[in-house]
């Protein structure tokens, strides 16, 4: 043959032999190697590469005059087959390794998996002393035997072990995935069908090969599952590996890493400080484990998942996570200490399914005095949790939800003036469940919008009826989760409520706790905004607990100040707090705000409270949240006997 014709006929292999070199370059440019389905990818590139390139030495040499082209002709040949030969089984595993079950293969599995792999490699190797595979005829001819029949038999054995473990586990594979694979299954199917058809097309390697690329822009390409701030993978993958977990029923061991005082240093130190301390604490863990284990599951947790039953190997890395938090982390111009709950369970004892495993890293960690890594019977808040989010739902559908009102009084005449109302709910099951507990895990569970209507609505048709009205209530206060302010069209549902009840607006007063993200801000100070503008007043609640960020407080439009009641409470106590509160007192009143001083249980608190200017008071000393009935007769006693007092005072 003559160069170009050598070329010409090589074309092909020229082709397979530079895709392969650039899914190569590519795959390690983008360092895809931690994984062992990056490392098998890596061996299929190789494979193709070395089968491509002895493919081209077969054309340079083959037909060429003397014995030793032959020699080398030949041998290219017989290297291609042995290495062509082990293409399809490899397949085959990455296909179990992308679908996640090959980590079940026993090694008697994986004998039995390699066993028609190895009766081929063993007719090829044999193949110079029996001539099962191929041979050349009298004029050197390459001619092929019964046995290259049975290396492709073997390889659409190998096929459809691929095809029907991904149809096995079709659910625990994402659906880009799954495409990519069925694509490169029929890619490589019709390489081998034309090949053993046509023997002139040798086209085989070159399908394989862009099956291979197709493999790396798809399965291998894991852009869209990192997170890019911790380099971590981020929450979709979390959601996605779990599912695949799951389904193919691994044991794993999970570790949740959640940093409890992230957002304070967020508001403290600012965003880029926050991300630098959340990177430090990726590239630690990645010290720790492989970084294929770990992913950044929430805004200030990180989830570990390591495949396998060693509970003990993941309670020593658990603990020796937890021991790092007592050094400081770095968050880039700054150095500090973070704190951290660290959780351990294993998957199906501990946690089942996938929902599980994400309900813990969203769920609340409680805290313990005694620092230790949150483990077996530990987790059992997890399962209140969970109840209590049953109980929500029962709630929800039973009805066993109910509105309480507490009032509130206005200084110095101590006559009610308006009330708060609170959600109560006595649950059939878990009995009365405090508001504190049930209002996280409304938000956690999406439906704290659901309970924001059902008191607005409540509070509405307490308006409506007139009562409030006629016992001189001026507003009643609905309470409002910053997560339920800030859902789009939060604004125009709440006018559409007033306005579907006949309330004036200006009888809502709105509460929300100043505990707010610092990026939060903008999205909450435009609904307040446009709230107002619809003639609704607001009150900023629990003054004074939390990481205060002043300027941003004062920058929302509230009328009112809700001073808390540990704030109240300490002035009691000692100077310090004596000083806080009247400071605060007349920071407010700078401000032009109202102020309300909540939790006043007695005489004394009232005698303090009444040498400072504040405007309104709330607490035990007057009333507990009590029902609506109950809360009307106090009102109305209260009125009828004050109107008295004016009568009597009236009268000379
Ligand atoms: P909050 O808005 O600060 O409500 C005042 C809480 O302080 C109420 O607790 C009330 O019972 C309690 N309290 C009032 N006076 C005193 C007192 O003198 N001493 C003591 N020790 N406590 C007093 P409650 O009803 O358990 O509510 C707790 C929190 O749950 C509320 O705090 C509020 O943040 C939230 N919450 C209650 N109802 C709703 C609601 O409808 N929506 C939303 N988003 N949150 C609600
Ligand atoms: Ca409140
Ligand atoms: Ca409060």
């Amino acid at each position: 043959m003559s160069p170009m014709a050598t070329l010409h006929y090589s074309s092909f292999y020229i082709c397979s032999a530079l895709l392969c070199v650039s899914c190569l370059c590519y795959t390690l440019i983008q360092g895809r190697v931690a994984r062992r389905q990056n490392q098998l990818y890596i061996l299929l590139l190789l494979n193709m590469l070395f089968c491509a390139l002895s493919n081209i030495v077969v054309a340079f040499f083959e037909g060429k005059f003397g014995t030793e082209a032959h020699l080398i002709a030949d041998t290219a040949r017989f290297m291609s087959i042995v290495f062509h030969a082990s293409l399809t089984p490899m397949f085959g595993y990455y296909v179990l390794l992308v679908c996640g079950n090959a980590w079940q293969l026993s090694y008697r599995g994986l004998a039995l998996y390699a066993l028609p792999f190895i009766f081929t490699e063993l007719i090829i190797l044999m193949n110079p002393l029996t001539n099962w595979v191929y041979y050349y005829d009298g004029t050197f001819q390459y001619c092929r035997s019964w046995g290259v029949y049975a290396i492709y038999l073997v390889a659409f054995f190998y096929m459809l072990v691929g095809l029907g473990n991904l149809f096995r586990y079709w659910k625990a594979v994402t659906s880009a995935k799954r495409n990519a694979l069925v694509f490169f299954i029929t890619l490589v199917a019709i390489g081998v069908f034309v090949q053993i058809t046509w023997q002139d097309i040798q086209i085989e390697l070159f399908t394989d090969a862009l099956a291979g690329l197709g493999l790396m822009l798809s399965i291998e390409d894991e852009d869209d599952r990192i997170d890019m701030a911790t380099g971590a993978y981020n929450r979709r993958a979390l959601s996605f590996d779990l599912k695949n977990f799951i389904t193919t029923e691994q044991t794993f061991q999970v570790i949740g890493v959640r940093i409890t005082d992230m957002a304070s240093v967020h508001r403290v130190m600012g965003s880029s400080a926050s991300d630098a301390f959340l990177r430090s604490v990726a590239d630690y863990l990645r010290t720790l484990l492989p970084p294929y284990c770990i992913y950044y599951a929430n805004p200030s947790t990180y989830i570990i998942l390591i495949r396998g039953d060693d509970e003990n190997q993941a309670a020593e890395i658990a603990s020796e996570i937890l021991d790092r938090f007592d050094e400081k982390w770095n968050g880039g111009k700054v150095d500090s200490l973070l704190h951290a709950a660290v959780t351990r369970g294993s998957s199906p004892k501990n946690f089942p399914t996938r929902e599980d495993v994400l309900f813990m890293a969203d769920s609340p960690i409680p805290v313990k005095e005694k620092k230790k890594v949150l483990a077996g019977r530990d987790l059992s808040y997890l399962l209140r949790r969970l109840e209590v989010e049953r109980a929500l739902h029962r709630g929800l559908e039973e009805r066993t939800f109910e509105v309480y009102y507490q009032p509130v009084y206005e200084m110095p005449s101590l006559r009610m003036t308006s009330a708060e109302a609170l959600l109560r709910l006595h649950d059939r099951v878990l009995g009365n469940v405090p508001p504190t507990e049930f209002i996280p895990a409304a938000e956690q569970a999406g439906i704290i919008e659901a309970l924001g209507d059902f008191v607005l609505e409540e509070a509405c048709t307490f308006i409506a009826d007139g009562t409030p009205d006629e016992l001189g209530l001026s507003s009643i206060g609905v309470n409002l989760s910053v997560l339920q302010c800030i859902q789009p069209g939060f604004a125009k549902r709440m006018k559409e409520i007033v306005a579907r009840y006949g309330v004036d607006p200006a009888k809502i007063n709105f509460e929300i706790t100043e505990s707010v993200a610092a990026n939060d801000y903008n999205a909450l100070d435009a609904v307040i905004r446009d709230l107002k503008e619809g003639g609704f007043t607001f009150a900023m609640d629990d003054y004074g607990t939390g990481y205060s960020n002043m300027q941003s407080i004062f920058s929302l439009d509230f009328d009112l100040v809700k001073i808390d009641k540990g704030i109240l409470w300490s002035a009691e106590k000692n100077s310090i707090g004596r000083a806080i509160l009247d400071n605060s007192v007349r920071m407010i009143r700078e401000m032009h705000r109202k102020i309300l001083v909540e939790g006043v249980e007695t005489e004394d608190q009232l005698n303090l409270l009444s040498k400072l200017a504040v405007d309104y008071l709330q607490g035990f000393y007057f009333s507990k949240p009590v029902p609506k009935d109950e809360f009307v007769a106090l009102a109305r006693s209260q009125h009828e006997s004050s109107h008295t007092m004016m009568i009597q005072e009236a009268a000379p």
